[in-house]
């Protein structure tokens, strides 16, 4: 059993809950990404930067370093 970060009010929420008791944020599919759901959308737009952004920063570096 662990806890969860509720995407909606960012509580600590068990994983095996289905809503949040916090603030009543509904888990529809629990530890998968939902891309109906804004939150999760954005969260993956965000995701996908970062990498672009790492992978550009290591290639940089490799790059750069030879
Ligand atoms: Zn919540």
């Amino acid at each position: 059993m662990g806890l969860t970060a509720c995407p909606s009010c960012e509580g600590q929420v068990s994983t095996q809950a289905a809503t949040c008791p916090k603030c009543g944020h509904q888990f529809k599919t629990p530890g998968s990404l939902n891309l109906k759901d804004p939150v999760h959308l954005v969260g993956l737009v965000i995701t996908v930067l970062f990498v672009l952004g790492v992978a550009g920063y290591v290639l940089k570096v490799l790059l750069s370093g030879v």
